[in-house]
């Protein structure tokens, strides 16, 4: 019988750690302890992320002794899938239900250069924006790395049937990444990889609400990875207004720490800038903005705001978008315009709910 049927009462009981969150070399350490080879390792690994078994009894190159080993220690994914939904653009959304009963989302949205999908690190969300949905109810719990690596091997699972592929991940869904390092950090190497999903880090982009310690600690990671930060205001005062978490880590030293990312990883960020009407999207907070990134390897990307209904931000008409847009390329910002997709299935930024079905269900 498959876990995920029961009672919740007794999938906690019966909860096995999922084998997605080990690293290779973690796996090997595992291996060694149970005296096998480092090298049965990579055999899971290829069975994991190449063939993309479901179970362990299907890992035919091991012997009998150790599928059994695993099977008693590991689940493969404890991930169910509740919903999956497709928009009219092609965008999917997808539901998993976790081992306790609470529930997350991914989506898969498509582009001219491939598939990306977005990837949930937390159960809510405790940074609170006063412009997002994911921090409505609060955190309610962290996800291991295994069960941010499971959202993508359940979502090419699906394009598997398309014969298509996951091209790249954006770390920008439910939850925090930096509230979540040590995962987040397992996460992306696991997905990166070449006997994992072999996802080249520079196809894959970490978004941040600015936590500033994790930063410096990012740029000493050495990966090339894209990094992105949700800037949303051009000075300290309306950061504030907007999201509460700039009262811990202000703006100027939110600029220091990005400053010094840049130098350590010789990278170009990306500054996420939310328009909210009325609120940040005047021609003067791009003049401000263009003189706070002045000089700055970096590259804006503007998001007109999404509808959240339990919010009271509006948008900021078409014309007025375009106005912002060019006075940034007027002091030589390179920006963009970020393109919506799935807003009829709700998947678009900053939409993303976590389902509290743990509670409605108990
Ligand atoms: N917690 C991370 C990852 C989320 S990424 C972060 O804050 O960076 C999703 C992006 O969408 C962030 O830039 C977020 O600030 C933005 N966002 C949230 N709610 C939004 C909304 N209603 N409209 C437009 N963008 C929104």
């Amino acid at each position: 019988m498959e876990k995920t049927t029961e009672p919740i009462s007794q999938q906690v009981e019966t909860y096995l750690p999922s084998i997605y969150s080990l690293t290779l070399e973690q796996l090997q350490a595992w291996m060694v302890e149970q005296g096998e080879k480092p090298f049965r390792a990579v055999q899971v690994y290829e069975w994991l992320y190449e063939k993309r078994v479901t179970s362990f009894a299907e890992m035919t190159n091991l012997p009998k002794s150790l599928r059994e080993k695993l099977t008693e220690q590991f689940t493969i994914t404890t991930l169910k899938t509740l919903v999956q939904q497709t928009s009219k653009d092609g965008t999917m959304k997808f539901l998993f239900e976790l081992h306790d009963g609470y529930s997350i989302e991914t989506v898969l949205m498509r582009h001219d250069y491939g598939n990306s999908i977005c990837v949930t690190t937390q159960v809510g969300c405790r940074i609170g924006c006063t412009f997002c949905a994911s921090t409505l109810g609060g955190l309610k719990r962290h996800l291991e790395a295994g069960e941010i690596v499971a959202q993508v091997v359940k979502v090419q699972k699906a394009l598997d049937e398309q014969n298509e592929r996951v091209d790249s991940i954006v770390v920008m869904g439910i939850g925090e990444p930096f509230d979540n390092y040590g995962e987040l950090i397992k996460f992306l190497k696991i997905i990166n990889h070449p006997k994992g999903l072999h996802i080249g880090a520079r196809h894959i982009t970490v978004s941040t609400s600015g936590i500033i310690p994790k930063i410096y600690q990012f740029a000493e990671e050495g990966m090339q990875i894209n990094f992105a930060i949700s800037l949303h205001a051009p000075t300290t005062e309306l950061r504030t207004k907007l999201m509460p978490i700039n009262k811990a880590y202000p703006l100027p030293k939110l600029m220091e720490a990005v400053r010094y990312y840049i130098e350590k990883t010789g990278r170009r960020v990306t500054f996420e800038y939310g328009l909210f009407g009325g609120v940040n999207d005047q021609i003067e907070h791009a003049e401000q903005l263009a003189d706070l990134l002045k000089g700055l390897k970096c590259h804006v990307n503007l998001i007109p705001v999404n509808y959240v209904p339990e919010r009271n931000y509006v948008r900021t008409p078409r014309e007025q978008i375009f106005a912002f847009e060019r006075a940034l390329k007027k002091h030589g910002i390179n920006v963009t315009i970020r393109r919506e997709q799935g807003h009829d299935i709700d998947a678009a930024c900053g939409q993303l709910r976590a389902k509290e079905r743990k509670e409605e269900t108990r």
